[in-house]
């Protein structure tokens, strides 16, 4: 290679290397939502698809349903107004931070627990639900309470969960079936493969409506306060979701979308401005 060639081929890769760290710059991952939103005025949410009552796939209208989502377009409303769009895209306990970190979604409503060990990940807002783990068994079944459980007994989780964690500290004797989603660890124990589900009381309340069989029992275990999480370093978005929760609860839009899905129940209800303590 000539020496005018060997110059300008090492100028060309100088410019390669630049452009490349240029465009990583921009990711998604890293570009600032609130300011994005300003040009573009569409959120993009990471929401549960097979969650009865929080956010479920209706399979004939092929449009996602729940608390959740009706809280997701409220916020989106609220943040951008009538010409806004918010658009849902499926995770799972296991997936739902990946896609965050990734940039694939903005924020996560998805049945989701603030905890300090999340919180090293990701910021969170308000809490906007307050659940508590428990137990779900069919009717008739030998299981009335955590205590009781033992190395006889198999309890379903779903992987990525805080119930998959939470439960072997309060029934370190049993054995732990991980499963991928909800549906799933509802068909493993209609299924028989285990003698218990546990989840948040207000997931497993969707399940037992679904089937008079099964029931909660022995009350709730734990606090799992819900939030909607959101990258680090989007200080000013995570800003704006709390403010529209705040509104949201102000204009009474909050208490008209809980009422909606929980007409009967006295669970889970969140208090305006509601901070997570450890
Ligand atoms: N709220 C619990 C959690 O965040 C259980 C529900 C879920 O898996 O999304 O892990």
């Amino acid at each position: 290679m000539s020496k005018v060639k060997k110059i300008v081929s090492f100028f060309l890769l100088i410019l390669v290397v630049f452009g490349l760290s240029g465009c990583k710059g921009d990711s998604v991952a890293n570009e600032n939502i609130a300011e994005r939103l300003e040009t573009e005025p569409v959120i993009t949410w990471g929401v549960k698809y097979d969650t009865r009552l929080f956010g479920m796939m209706n399979i004939e209208t092929r449009v996602v349903e729940g608390f959740d989502i009706d809280i997701a377009k409220a916020i989106t409303k609220e943040i951008l107004g009538d010409e806004g769009r918010a658009e849902f895209v499926e995770v799972t306990s296991k997936t739902r931070i990946p896609l965050l970190k990734n940039g694939n979604i903005d924020g996560i409503i998805a049945t989701m627990t603030i905890t300090s060990e999340r919180l090293e990940q990701v910021d969170f807002s308000d809490i906007y639900f307050d659940a508590g783990q428990s137990l779900l068994v069919e009717k008739g079944s030998h299981i009335d309470s955590v205590e009781n459980l033992t190395a006889d007994d198999t309890i379903l989780v779903v992987k990525g969960s805080t119930s998959a964690i939470n439960i072997r500290e309060h029934a370190p004797e049993a054995n732990i079936l991980e499963l991928e989603n909800y549906a799933e660890a509802f068909t493993a124990l209609q299924s028989g493969q285990g003698d218990a589900m546990t989840t948040d009381n207000a997931i497993l309340l969707g399940m037992a409506s679904e089937n008079d069989n099964y029931g909660l029992v022995g009350g709730t275990f734990t606090t799992e306060p819900y939030g909607i999480a959101i990258n680090k370093g989007q200080e000013d978005f995570l800003n704006e979701v709390d403010g529209a929760l705040r509104k949201m609860h102000d204009n009474g839009t909050y208490d008209k979308i809980y009422d909606k899905w929980f007409p009967n129940e006295s669970v889970g209800k969140a208090a305006k401005g509601a901070k997570f303590n450890d």
